[in-house]
């Protein structure tokens, strides 16, 4: 960044004391404040804020802390009646449930560090009783060692290089080189090179199938190639990815995020425009309010960055990113709650064999057990007893439901997908460009274009770390 435009984005150590000394409003997770103590909508006060973050995720709510770090007052304009986005810790069957985001592991480097700075811990899943894999003849059931083996091995075949082109994981430009040619292959392309016999790649593609939104087509060999490489190049690893969850909720860290960054905290609000006129950012709801600051932190989900009017518009990559979306479209969370019987039951079907193509056993309750399932088919309704029943079925897995909480991401209004999985080319053509500013008053944060732990947790608060710095000109 050049230093005039630096200078225009800094504050004066002035500016800054004096913010620090007003009474911002510390907001928790769970209220709702009527305005912002700074608030300056056109026409009533002519003192901009310092930053706007759109979006109450963990991408924004961490730009928001480190921005307050800076000495910053910042002011949270989110759509929803609560914090979070795709992470929402609710109550199902009496149990504290994850309807988004739910795994995490203190190894993750921003998790981790996040876990040890508020003194939150992981609680771990119970070990499984079995995995029902498919096969040619059918589900069968494995031991959980045996059938993670048979899954790694596949999994080494297909991510073999991953070693060389992502030689550092959390840098994933870093071999670009490497990365032209392969980056265009889907994971379906990838199958297709491999020539593996049906038993084999049935091992697996029902997973490269659901991460990638239905077909191992539409997924990039390098997204599932680069969490393996995050993974440690390892099975364990990649297990690992579905074992540890915070104890308290998601929500718990977020609130201590907030608690520390002590911004204004606007619920319900959603934003419609956002401009940069080359003196300050503006930015409008949806009941007509403007806000005026200094910059504004962008932190949506990139498949909901076209519902907002930017002026100047979108840069080239940004507008690419957003029309192509990036989280993956009709992702639906199922929390089923079973009877007791089938236990700590894993199902993984194999690609097209199930509208529910995985179920993950969870906690267990007084009447039986709850189960994670995931759908990314539309023809699923997934709030219907018996379509859920039948699709479970196919996996080998016979559950007598007597609930079930469902959460259709791809149709929500404020998310437009579910978990983040890049296309095939999106890395090389994409990144770029979008790991960088829009002007230099709008700056972007979204797990969806972590540089690391895309498509997770960890990686939208590492989003939000990367945002807060370009906003502050340090980057
Ligand atoms: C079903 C599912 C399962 C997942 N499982 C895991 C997992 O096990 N482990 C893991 O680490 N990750 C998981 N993820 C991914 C993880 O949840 C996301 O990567 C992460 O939560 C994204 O955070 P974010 O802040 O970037 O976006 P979001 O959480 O989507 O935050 C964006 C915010 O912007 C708000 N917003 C949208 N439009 C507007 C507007 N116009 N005006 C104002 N506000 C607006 C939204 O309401 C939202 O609060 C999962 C995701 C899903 C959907």
């Amino acid at each position: 960044m050049n230093t005039e435009r630096l200078a225009a984005r800094r504050l004066s150590r002035r500016t800054v004391l004096k913010a620090g000394g007003a009474a911002a409003l510390a907001a928790s997770a769970a209220t709702t404040l009527a305005g912002p103590a700074h608030a300056a909508e056109d026409g009533t006060d002519s003192v901009p804020l310092d930053f706007i973050v759109v979006g109450a995720g963990f991408a924004g709510v961490t730009a928001a802390r480190e921005l307050r770090a800076r000495g910053y007052r910042v002011t949270i304009l989110e759509a929803r009646g609560r914090i979070g986005g795709r992470t929402w810790t609710d109550t199902f069957a009496g149990q504290q449930v994850e309807i988004g985001g739910t795994w995490v592991e203190a190894t993750q480097p921003n998790v981790g560090r996040e876990l040890q700075r508020y003194k939150l811990e992981l609680e771990t899943d119970e070990p499984l009783d079995r995995m029902m894999l498919p096969t040619p003849a059918g589900p069968k059931a494995f031991t959980p060692d045996d059938g993670n083996a048979r899954m790694g091995a596949v999994m080494s075949k297909l991510f073999d290089g991953s070693r060389q082109y992502f030689e550092k994981p959390f840098q994933p430009l870093a071999r670009q080189d490497l990365l032209q040619k392969l980056d265009r292959l889907s994971l379906r392309d990838r199958f297709t090179e491999l020539k593996l016999s049906p038993e084999e790649e049935m091992l697996f593609n029902g997973q490269t199938a659901i991460y990638s939104g239905g077909s191992s087509t539409q997924g990039a060999l390098t997204m599932f190639a680069q969490w393996w490489a995050l993974c440690g190049w390892n099975v364990d690893g990649w297990a690992n990815t579905t074992c540890f969850r915070f104890k308290t909720g998601s929500v718990s860290l977020l609130s201590a995020m907030l608690a520390e960054a002590k911004p204004t905290l606007m619920l319900n609000t959603p934003v419609t425009a956002i401009t940069d006129d080359g003196k300050c950012a503006r930015v409008t709801t949806k009941s007509g309010k403007t806000y005026t600051a200094r910059g504004v932190v962008v932190a949506l989900p990139v498949n909901a960055w076209n519902t907002i009017k930017f002026s100047p518009g979108l840069p080239a990559a940004h507008t690419a990113a957003t029309t192509q979306g990036i989280a993956v479209k009709n992702a639906v969370k199922l929390w089923i709650h079973a009877k007791g019987g089938q236990g700590r039951v894993y199902g993984q079907a194999a690609e097209g064999g199930s509208p529910i193509p995985l179920i993950i056993p969870n906690k267990k309750t007084a009447e039986g057990q709850l189960y994670i399932g995931f759908s990314v088919d539309p023809a699923l309704d997934p709030n219907n007893v018996t379509q859920v029943r039948d699709a479970v079925r196919k996996l080998g897995v016979d559950l007598d439901i007597i609930g079930i909480r469902a959460h259709n991401w791809g149709a929500d209004e404020w998310a437009r997908g579910g978990w983040a999985f890049r296309k095939p080319g999106q890395l090389t053509s994409l990144y770029p460009d979008v790991l960088n500013q829009a002007t230099s008053r709008i700056t972007f944060a979204s797990g969806d274009i972590a540089e690391g732990w895309s498509g997770f947790i960890d990686g939208a608060i590492e989003s939000g770390m990367r945002a807060a710095q370009l906003a502050a000109g340090e980057m």
